[in-house]
C-alpha cells in the first residue's frame, strides 16, 4: 500500500500487518527503478535495512519513537556523521561528516529511517537543480520539467514516492519552490525555529531547514520534532515548541489575509498560475476568510536586495573550502596560493563562482556601502513593511512561483532572469517569517502549481491550519 500520512502508515505497523523491513526494501527497489530521476546522491541501503530490523523490534516491544519507521532522504547539505555529504558540489570530494547536524539528530532519536542524501543545486544555489556538479534532476511527472531548486532531488524523491518525507533547506525558496513544481507542501519555518547546526551554510542570516510533506500532518509532526533551541546554534530560538501535530486539525477561526495588488497584476505572471491564484482566493472568501488587496512597494526591490546579501554572506561561508581544509585539491598546485586558487578554480561550478565574485564585490572597499549596506537598509524597510502589515492582517497570501516546472533544456542567456523565479519567495527570508507552499491546482502543461501563505514570526501552527483550506 502505498503511503499516504504518518498515522495510517504507524497505524499498520502497530497491527502487523506492515513491517519497516518490509516497506524499507518496497521503497528501496523503486529507488532502483527510478535511477534515472538522479534524485539521490547516495542510498544508505544497508544502514537502513539494519535500523529497519531494530525499530520493528521496538515497535513489537512499544517502545519505538514518534516516527518510527517513517523513511526520510535528506538533502545533501545536512551532516550525517560517517556519511558523505557535499552540498553537490565537486569541492567537498570524498568528505564525510564528522557529526550529525541537530535536526537530524531529533529525528534519528524518534527512529526515523534515512533512506540516502539526495541531489541539489550546487551549495543550495539554484532554484531548478541544473547547477549540481552530479546532473540535473528530472521532475517525476514530466521527466523533460526540472523538479526545481535548489532541493530538487528531495522533492524529486518524494513525489516518485522514493521516501516518506525529505528535507530540505530554504534560504530563498529552495523548498517551497520545488514543492509547487512537484505537487508537494513545502515549509520554511521561521528563521530560528529550527538549529542550523549541521547545515552547510549558504547564507547564514536566510538559510533554515524545512521538510517536504505529503500533507499539513507530516510537515507538521516532522517541524515539531525538529524544532526547538539547541546550544549548538546561537540563532536558534528558545521559543517552546507548540504540539503542532496535535492541533493541526482543530477547526481555523476566521482570517484576516493580505494580498499584494503588485502580485494579483504582476507582469511576469503565467495566465494559468494567476487564474489559480484567484481561486484559492475565491475559495478563502467562500470559507468566511477575509481577502484583501493591498498596497506594497517593494516588490521589485525584494531580488536584488535578496542577491546582494545572500551572496555577500555566501562569498564569506564559502572560504573555508581552499583545497586544505576539506574534500578537493588540485593536484598540480604546490605553493599554497595556488592550491587555493586551483582547488576554488576546478571544484566549485560556474553558478557558485559567479555568486562568490558577486559577494566579495559587494564587500569590497569603495562598493561596500553602495550595495552592501544599501541592501541591508532595505532588508530592514521590507522587515517593518511586512511586521506592519503582519499586525493588520493574519497570513499574506501570493502564488509560489511565476510559472509552473520549466523544461529542463531551458537556457538563459542572463541568469538573473532566473533569479526572477524567486520574487515571490526570497520575501519571507529576507523578512524571517514562516511561509508554506501547498499544491492548488495544475498548469497549462498539466504541472503542479502550488500557492504560498506567509504568516508571522512563530505562527506556524495557525499558518498550517490554515494552509489547510487551500487546495
Ligand atoms: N533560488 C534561490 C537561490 O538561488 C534560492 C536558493 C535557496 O533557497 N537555497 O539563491
Amino acid at each position: 500500500m502505498a503511503y499516504s500520512d504518518y498515522p495510517s502508515y504507524r497505524k499498520e505497523l502497530e497491527s502487523g500487518s506492515l513491517t519497516v523491513v518490509a516497506e524499507v526494501e518496497r521503497i528501496l527497489e523503486k529507488i532502483d527503478q527510478s535511477a534515472h530521476l538522479n534524485a539521490y546522491l547516495e542510498v544508505f541501503a544497508s544502514d537502513a535495512r539494519a535500523r529497519a530490523s531494530v525499530i520493528d523490534q521496538k515497535i513489537a516491544h512499544k517502545t519505538a519513537g514518534r516516527l518510527a519507521g517513517m523513511v526520510i532522504a535528506i538533502k545533501d547539505n545536512l551532516c550525517f556523521k560517517d556519511h558523505k555529504v557535499s552540498a553537490s558540489s565537486k569541492i567537498l570530494e570524498g568528505f564525510q561528516s564528522l557529526f550529525t547536524g541537530t535536526a537530524i539528530e531529533r529525528l534519528l532519536a524518534e527512529d526515523v529511517v534515512i533512506i540516502g542524501r539526495t541531489n541539489c543545486d550546487e551549495f543550495a544555489m539554484g532554484s531548478s537543480n541544473l547547477n549540481s556538479a552530479f546532473g540535473p534532476v528530472l521532475n517525476p511527472l514530466d521527466n523533460s520539467r526540472v523538479p526545481g531548486g535548489s532541493s530538487g532531488g528531495s522533492a524529486a524523491a518524494l513525489a516518485a514516492g522514493l521516501c516518506h518525507a525529505s528535507l530540505g533547506s530554504d534560504t530563498g525558496g529552495s523548498i517551497r519552490q520545488p514543492a509547487s513544481f512537484t505537487g508537494l507542501w513545502g515549509l520554511k519555518p521561521t528563521y530560528g525555529r529550527i538549529s542550523r547546526h549541521g547545515l552547510i551554510a549558504y547564507a547564514s542570516s536566510f538559510d533554515q531547514i524545512g521538510p517536504f510533506a505529503l500533507n499539513a500532518y507530516d510537515s507538521a509532526l516532522l517541524l515539531e520534532i525538529m524544532a526547538g533551541k539547541d546550544e549548538y546554534d546561537s540563532t536558534c530560538s528558545e521559543q517552546a515548541v507548540p504540539s503542532y501535530s496535535k492541533h493541526i486539525e482543530e477547526p481555523v477561526s476566521k482570517k484576516k489575509i493580505a494580498v499584494f495588488k503588485s502580485v494579483l497584476n504582476h507582469q511576469g505572471l503565467d495566465p494559468a498560475v494567476q487564474a489559480n491564484f484567484h481561486q484559492q482566493i475565491e475559495q478563502l472568501k467562500q470559507k468566511g476568510h477575509t481577502v484583501e488587496e493591498v498596497d506594497f512597494d517593494y516588490l521589485d526591490y525584494l531580488v536584488p536586495v535578496y542577491y546582494l546579501l545572500t551572496t555577500a554572506e555566501a562569498s564569506s561561508n564559502l572560504a573555508r573550502f581552499d583545497g586544505v581544509h576539506y574534500g578537493f585539491r588540485a593536484s598540480e598546485a604546490e605553493e599554497p596560493e595556488a592550491v587555493y586558487k586551483k582547488s576554488r578554480t576546478q571544484g566549485f561550478g560556474k553558478e557558485v563562482k559567479r555568486r562568490i565574485l558577486l559577494g566579495t564585490f559587494v564587500l569590497s572597499s569603495g562598493y561596500y556601502d553602495a550595495y552592501y549596506g544599501n541592501a541591508q537598509r532595505a532588508r530592514r524597510l521590507v522587515t517593518n513593511e511586512m511586521n506592519t502589515l503582519l499586525e493588520k492582517f493574519d497570513f499574506i497570501l501570493t502564488p509560489t512561483t511565476p510559472h509552473e516546472a520549466f523544461r529542463l533544456d531551458r537556457k538563459d542567456t542572463d541568469p538573473t532572469v532566473m533569479y526572477l523565479e524567486d520574487i515571490f519567495t526570497v520575501l519571507a527570508n529576507i523578512c524571517g517569517l514562516p511561509a508554506v507552499s501547498v499544491p492548488t491546482g495544475y498548469g497549462s502543461s498539466k504541472l503542479p502549481l502550488g500557492t504560498q501563505l506567509m504568516g508571522k514570526a512563530f505562527s506556524e501552527l495557525e499558518l498550517l491550519q490554515t494552509a489547510k483550506q487551500l487546495g
